[in-house]
């Protein structure tokens, strides 16, 4: 289109020459042809000119006016220039979405360049490694010099672990990801809680077969023994009794494994059958009273009579074990009374006795799995060293809180504190309300 009009003007001029070579004289269309031919050159060589002038900062100039073919040539550009404008913005708006999903990222994100300058960083890897701005070094803020090696030597099938500078209490693991350009991508996960779990969880593989060699041992040694030696009636039945305790433990710690992994594999608890605290107290203490064998004087006071909403199999199980360590952590002679009472609408459980006591330091540690204060007199009386593990379980499955309150040489309190929502002292209106609407669901 541009050409063609070009062409009829150059047409028109000739046509216009030539008559007025005819009509006037050959100067006059010299005359014409010389002034028809510059002005077609003035006309290209401004708006080529306009064009070259906004060609050199198209964003920062409007487009210049024009007409005739450049007019076309003008809106073209424009037409092309407003379309790039709008996927500019479309692209950076999508952009900008990505790095707020990415900021959002609980992982660290740094995007190295080839040189591992920062081009790029998300916000939990600017809070981890303290980094701010780009186009530093990934060293000046990781300056691990393990971290440094891992970067150098290149191999990064397996992530490095270390303590960020940002937050030193915690660890985290570093992988370097490599792209299809000479870009890397250095991702960065916080493994405190799974390294915490992984411990744990070492940790209680090591007690349990430590707990279970220690009888088993005594156990193999006797029997080896029993086949070996030709011994008198006596001493076998001695040897056997001993096997049969330690097989009890082992029976024991077993039975104590399986109660706290029900425990602990539901946090709610479904159970709400309502208790009557004094023939449930009195129960305990009955059966207590067998396994001290007269060795203990054993009480139960009940300051208020109640009723209480819980799972009963688990706090039985509770109260068993307490009792058990008064027991156990008593000597001949001492004292064990199995208190319930009413403070400020809680209802608390206790289990005191005369004891040997436990000397302050190591009261915060005692609900933790195997802890023991002296190991030896604990394996002698038959604990596992879970038993208080499963009265913190039960309690706070049942939201309720364990105290313990002891002095070395004076005794020990332990006491679950059931709240006011699950208690009601016996044969008030609202307990008896409370229970019918609890019978009737
Ligand atoms: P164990 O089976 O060893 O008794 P527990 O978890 O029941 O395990 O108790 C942990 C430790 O707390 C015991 O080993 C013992 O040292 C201490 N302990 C528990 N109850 C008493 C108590 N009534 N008097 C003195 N020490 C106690």
């Amino acid at each position: 289109m541009i050409v063609l009009r070009t062409l009829i003007f150059v047409v028109l001029l000739l046509a216009a020459a030539a008559a007025a070579g005819f009509w006037i004289s050959g100067g006059t269309a010299a005359w014409v042809l010389v002034v028809g031919l510059g002005a077609l050159a003035t006309y290209h060589a401004v708006f080529l000119g306009r064009l070259h002038h906004w060609a050199a900062l198209p964003r920062q100039r409007e487009l210049p006016i024009a007409f005739g073919s450049w007019g076309q040539v003008y809106d073209r550009i424009g037409r092309y220039m407003r379309q790039e404008a709008i996927e500019r913005t479309e692209t950076s708006a999508e952009l900008e979405r990505l790095h707020a999903a990415v900021d959002l990222l609980p992982d660290g994100l740094v995007v190295l360049d080839r040189f591992d300058h920062v081009q790029w960083s998300n916000r939990a890897a600017q809070a981890l490694h303290g980094i701010f701005g780009t186009r530093r070094p990934i060293d000046h803020f990781i300056r691990n010099p393990e971290f440094v090696d891992y970067l150098r030597q290149g191999d990064f099938t397996h992530p490095i672990t270390l303590a960020p500078s940002g937050a030193p209490h915690r660890m985290v693991a570093l992988k370097v990801v490599p792209t299809a350009d000479a870009y890397r991508l250095l991702v960065s996960r916080d493994v405190t809680e799974s390294n915490r779990v992984e411990q744990i969880r070492r940790d209680f593989v090591a007690n349990i077969s430590h707990e279970i060699r220690t009888p088993l041992t005594v156990v193999a040694g006797f029997i080896e023994t029993l086949i070996d030696a030709d011994l008198p009636a006596e001493d076998r039945r001695r040897y056997l009794e001993t096997v049969l305790r330690q097989t009890g433990t082992m029976q024991q710690l077993v039975s104590d494994l399986l109660t706290l992994a029900s425990l602990e594999h539901s946090s709610d608890l479904a159970e709400l059958t309502p208790i009557d605290i004094t023939p449930m107290l009195q129960t305990l203490a009955a059966d207590l009273r067998v396994v001290s064998a007269g060795r203990h004087t054993i009480d139960v006071v009940i300051a208020t009579p109640a009723t209480v909403l819980g799972a009963p199999s688990e706090l039985d199980s509770a109260i068993r074990n307490l009792l058990s360590n008064a027991v156990r952590y008593t000597p001949d002679g001492g004292k064990i009374t199995l208190h319930f009472s009413l403070r400020d609408g809680e209802g608390v459980i206790a289990v005191r006795d005369s004891g040997i006591g436990i000397a302050r330091e190591h009261l915060p540690r005692l609900t933790e799995r195997f802890y023991r204060v002296d190991r030896g007199r604990s394996r002698d009386t038959g604990g596992t060293g879970l038993g208080l593990a499963i009265v913190k379980h039960v309690a706070q499955r049942h939201q309720a809180r364990l105290d313990i309150e002891s002095r070395p040489g004076l005794g020990s309190t332990f006491s679950i504190t059931l709240p006011h929502a699950r208690v009601r002292a016996s044969g008030s209106a609202e307990s008896t309300a409370r229970l019918a609407e609890h019978q009737q669901v």
